[in-house]
């Protein structure tokens, strides 16, 4: 008896120390906001950096830096996890261990990657969570658009069902929104990242935290990789048939959580669905651009329709699970990355002139056709001809508009064959070139490519080379406006020609890292490149694009010398 008790006490004991071994007692000023309020509130920008400080003080893990200032002068912080400890990026190449970068909060109005991001830096601090340092080192942007953080409305984001009811808008308070902005660079916030992130800490993966706008899918957090379409696949391959599928197994194990592919599903071809649809896969995107990076990103979408600490639960499992994985393959992904940037390299040294590349992309469907998870629709007929007694609003589409309408049910089912259009095909192509020829007058343009971090040469004596001069005979621009750009789309041919530069015009050798990038931002029927965004506007319309067709100014060049 005493010894069953003895033994009953142990296992009590054991049990306890099992549940609570997560972490150790900690400061109050290491919970986070929705910890301390029943998870009706949400972190304001000072709550974000006194966690992070009260981290900094008690650690000796962490390092606070910052990517930059925004417009109301607040810092954006990043915070550098290491064991050991290091501060430059300097050390971290020395460390030989590859950087993971995660950000929260890039749409301030989706707050639970800001609040799971602050829950895993205080686990890996104090928690059991420690080991995820072991082979790699962490940088954690938790609030990346700082201004915006704080502009507290009320049903901003109705899909979330005022959970928490006040939160931060979209935009940063430039008014753009920064998960649109990857090739034009106007945001405070982008020219940080990519030059102080990106550029100096060069992170393998990149993994942007948000919430989905509320299509009743049947999953508590949908994912997407950078979507392949310009890029080298490797990466692409390795997170789409490696990566996601080995995390999202993870998290169901372990959390009891199920995750699955982003997208939209149409309901207008009724129920039950067949077919669901992801986003666009321009390098806009931040997480797409990591792709013409040589990099992996990741797409994170909580489910708008859970309640804040589901989405805080969802958002940490995953993002802890990607870590517990990178850590596990650290090498083998900065590897993977290592070949796809010579991959791109090697391309243009040894087929430039001689292959073609997608600049512009059609969705199409993945061969591959798992089963779906979404929530049930039950089909109904109206009962009376003045509009019928159940609203639209929720299902939030327009389905079958005759007869039978869709209303949402509260089952979760899993349904077969539902085409997932998350693959992109080219729909016009361009010859790869060795590099471009700028003139000096459009020094905007070389700027701006080291900007993303390309390499850029002045001419120091003139050169003559051999490639091909675009002959644009339209400028179309679209009719509304987007992110404050009427978008340009140019219609013309390439021709063969030979052309003389002068000493001070820019020379864009090709045979670089970045070079599906700069393919995608300088070729001039790209559907996402700098033509696109306005920065040639003046030049074809000075140039009287509308009578007659105009040379694009950027010349793309097979070989230099005759
Ligand atoms: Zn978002």
């Amino acid at each position: 008896m005493k010894r069953n008790l003895l033994r009953a006490l142990l296992i009590l004991n054991f049990s306890f120390f099992i549940f609570h071994s997560a972490l150790a007692q900690i400061s109050a000023e290491l919970l986070t906001v929705p910890e301390k309020t029943q998870y009706t509130k949400t972190s304001l920008y000072a709550d974000v950096m006194d966690l992070i400080s009260a981290l900094d003080k008690s650690s000796d893990l962490v390092y606070v830096t910052k990517m930059g200032t925004s417009l109301e002068g607040k810092d954006i912080p990043v915070v550098v996890m290491a064991n050991p400890k290091i501060t430059t990026p300097e050390e971290a190449i020395a460390s030989g261990k590859p950087v993971m970068y995660v950000q929260g909060n890039i749409h301030s109005g989706e707050v639970e990657g800001k609040e799971a991001l602050q829950i895993l830096m205080r686990e890996i601090a104090f928690g059991d969570k420690k080991h995820l340092l072991e082979n790699q080192i962490l940088l954690f942007a938790p609030i990346y658009n700082t201004d915006s953080n704080d502009k507290l409305g009320v049903e901003i984001r109705r899909s979330q069902e005022g959970s928490p009811e006040l939160i931060g808008v979209r935009s940063n308070s430039q008014g753009w929104d920064l998960n649109r902005d990857g090739i034009k660079m106007e945001a405070i916030e982008t020219n940080a990242l990519i030059q102080n992130v990106i550029m100096k800490w060069d992170p393998e993966m990149l993994v942007d935290l948000h919430t989905t706008n509320g299509t009743w899918h049947g999953y508590s957090l949908t994912w997407a990789p950078s979507y392949h379409y310009a890029g080298e696949k490797a990466p692409y391959d390795f997170t789409w048939n490696k990566l996601l599928p080995e995390v999202t197994d993870k998290v169901l194990e372990n959390y009891d959580i199920y995750l699955g592919p982003y997208g939209y599903h149409n309901l207008r071809a009724g129920w039950p669905v067949t077919e669901i649809y992801t986003y666009n896969h321009h390098p806009r995107y931040i997480v797409n651009q990591m792709g013409l990076r040589n990099k992996i990103g990741i797409l994170s979408e909580a489910f708008a329709h859970e309640r804040l600490y589901q989405r805080m639960s969802s958002t940490h499992a995953f993002v802890t699970e990607i870590l517990e994985f990178t850590n596990d393959h650290a090498q083998e992904i900065a590897q993977i990355n290592d070949e796809a940037e010579k991959a791109a390299i090697d391309l243009v040294k040894e087929k430039a002139g001689k292959v073609k590349k997608g600049v512009r992309f059609k969705m199409s469907y993945l061969e591959d056709i798992p089963a779906y998870r979404s929530y049930e629709y039950i089909p109904y007929q109206e009962v009376d001809s003045a509009g019928g007694y159940l609203s639209m609003d929720d299902v939030g589409y327009a389905p079958n508009r005759d007869k039978v309408k869709l209303v949402r049910g509260t089952r979760i089912v899993t349904l077969e064959n539902v085409k997932n259009y998350s693959a992109f095909e080219p729909v016009v192509e361009s010859t790869l070139p060795r590099g471009y020829l700028i003139p000096a007058e459009f020094a905007n343009i070389a700027e701006h490519l080291e900007k993303q971090g390309a390499v850029v040469t002045k001419l120091e004596d003139s050169i003559t080379a051999n490639g091909e001069v675009f002959e644009a005979t339209s400028m179309e621009k679209g009719r509304r406006k987007f992110e404050g750009h009427f978008m340009v789309q140019l219609e013309g041919s390439f021709k063969p020609a030979t052309k003389t530069f002068e000493k001070g015009d820019y020379c864009v050798d090709l045979a670089q890292p970045l070079a599906n990038l700069i393919f995608y931002m300088l070729e001039p029927q790209s559907d996402d490149g700098l033509v696109t965004w306005n920065f040639f506007d003046h030049y074809f319309e000075r140039q009287g694009i509308n009578e007659s067709p105009v040379q694009y100014p950027v010349f793309k060049y097979f070989k230099l010398g005759k």
